[in-house]
């Protein structure tokens, strides 16, 4: 996500590092750079406008010449006003004083709305809610069936009295999906759930009838939020469609979907300045866990390739086993051996974490290292498991009894050449050594022991 405009504008940087002290022409050769960036981006005009505006004023005034760093200062400038676009604060969901917190959801048909109240509904009850579903999309062809799927996924019940439209013959409304919000509400209050999640219907384009549809809803539920779903991959569209359904229906927030996407991105950088409302959640990818608050000071943070170590740190408390990872720090700190046993635990607690690519992405400095990151294959982590499962216990606790005819056997077990076993062997004994090292106090001998 946003990869080509975070490149362009470190690169901008990089330029300015050089120079001691910035003459007007530099702030502006600078600006200037960081404008077509923007617009490469697909940054709406009077969004980019307003930004290179502000940038361009601060890094005049003494905030800038003055520092001790002008360099720096111009990154923190640009730093503060990216973070300002992108809507300041972080904003989380509002929930009901009394009854059932009522969320509905709008936005374009394939915008991920469906598959959005599914990564909502897990993230709630992971929380200790009790969400319901509710099936209010009566027109795309089998959404409601799809609901029903993603509902037992994320394992929460369904409120579905609607077969809605079952097959690809009409692109009609078939049913009444106000009544079938007005009952769903009605349904999580009776039995208890404290949120009810309304996926409401979206065509392909924006159309006076599905808006009406949508406002007539909003209407009868009395939503807490409603959250306008936006795919962010749609480009320069995104500010019309937004503008659109702020004015037909109106949201809370917005959500910012497929952000896992090799798109230019600027929809995310537009769509909270034009609208005024804030960007709540990130989807970033088809899976129910990949799925996040949206935090503009961490999202700006990632744009300028300065990591996002926070979201990072509390992805791996969700998905690591403290007692495993405490057992784990406890034998390394008793200086006794990391084995491949220990290995294929760590390996899959971070399997555990979701995609390594994203996980590495999120580190301060990488988009330096793109061209190693695109190139990471996934699968790798996958053929170093097979490889360890493939030895025998005795194996994993004590490579060096691995001869070459077991080496080949390895290899023919966990479909991979033996060279790869080989490879594997070696890379871990280095790893094994350095790990001694810093356990006599050595400290950490050029970067971190592992898959090299
Ligand atoms: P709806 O019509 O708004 O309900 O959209 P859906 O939830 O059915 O999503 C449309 C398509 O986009 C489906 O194939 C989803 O799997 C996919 N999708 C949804 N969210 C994401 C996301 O964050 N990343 C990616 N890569 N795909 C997504």
């Amino acid at each position: 996500m946003f990869t080509s405009l975070s490149d362009r504008l470190t690169s901008t940087f990089k330029n300015l590092r050089s120079k001691g002290r910035l003459s007007e022409a530099d702030i502006d050769a600078t600006i200037r750079e960081i404008r077509r960036a923007l617009l490469d981006a697909d940054v709406a005009v009077p969004v980019v406008r307003d930004f290179t505006a502000s940038v361009r004023e601060r890094c005049l005034s003494a905030e800038v010449s003055g520092a001790l760093n002008p360099a720096q200062q111009v990154v923190k400038v640009v730093n503060d006003e990216l973070v300002s676009i992108l809507g300041g604060e972080t904003r989380t969901l509002r929930f009901a004083k009394q009854g059932p917190t009522v969320i509905m959801l709008a936005g374009l048909q394939g915008a991920g709305k469906t598959t959005l109240a599914g990564k909502l509904a897990l993230d709630l009850r992971t929380k200790g809610h009790t969400p319901l579903l509710v099936a209010a999309d009566l027109q795309r062809p089998n959404a409601v069936t799809q609901l029903g799927v993603v509902a037992e996924r994320a394992g929460v019940p369904v409120f579905a009295p609607h077969p809605g439209n079952q097959g690809a013959e009409t692109d009609d409304v078939v049913g009444d999906p106000v009544a079938v919000a007005r009952e769903g509400v009605a349904a999580a209050a009776t039995r208890e759930h404290d949120v009810v999640i309304i996926d409401t219907a979206g065509r392909l384009g924006i159309d006076a009838l599905l808006m009406q549809q949508a406002a007539d809803i909003r209407a009868a539920v009395d939503p807490d939020e409603v959250l306008f779903v936006i795919d962010a991959m749609i480009g320069q569209d995104a500010v019309n469609t937004a503008q659109a359904f702020l004015d037909g229906v109106d949201f809370t927030g917005v959500v910012l979907s497929k952000l896992d996407g090799d798109a230019r991105g600027g929809a995310a950088l537009s769509v909270a300045r034009v609208t005024g409302r804030p960007i709540m959640f990130a989807s970033t990818g088809e899976k129910l866990t990949d799925f996040e608050v949206f935090h503009p000071d961490r999202m700006a943070s990632r744009i300028l390739d300065m990591g996002d170590v926070l979201s990072l740190i509390e992805q791996a408390e969700r998905a690591f086993d403290a007692a495993e990872a405490e057992k784990m720090a406890a034998k390394v700190a008793s200086g006794q051996d990391f084995t491949l046993a220990d290995f294929l635990v760590q390996m899959q607690q971070m399997k555990k974490m979701g995609s390594m690519k994203k996980m590495l992405g999120m580190l301060p400095g990488m988009g330096q290292m793109r061209e190693a990151l695109d190139n990471f294959d996934e699968r790798e982590v996958d053929r170093i498991e097979a490889i360890i499962r493939s030895m025998t216990p005795a194996e994993r606790e004590n490579p060096r009894i691995i001869n070459g005819s077991r080496r080949a056997r390895i290899a023919k077990g966990s479909g991979v050449r033996t060279t790869d076993v080989n490879q594997l062997l070696e890379r871990f004994a280095g790893a094994q050594k350095m790990m001694r090292q810093m356990n006599k106090g050595g400290g950490m001998p050029g970067g971190m022991p592992g898959m090299g």
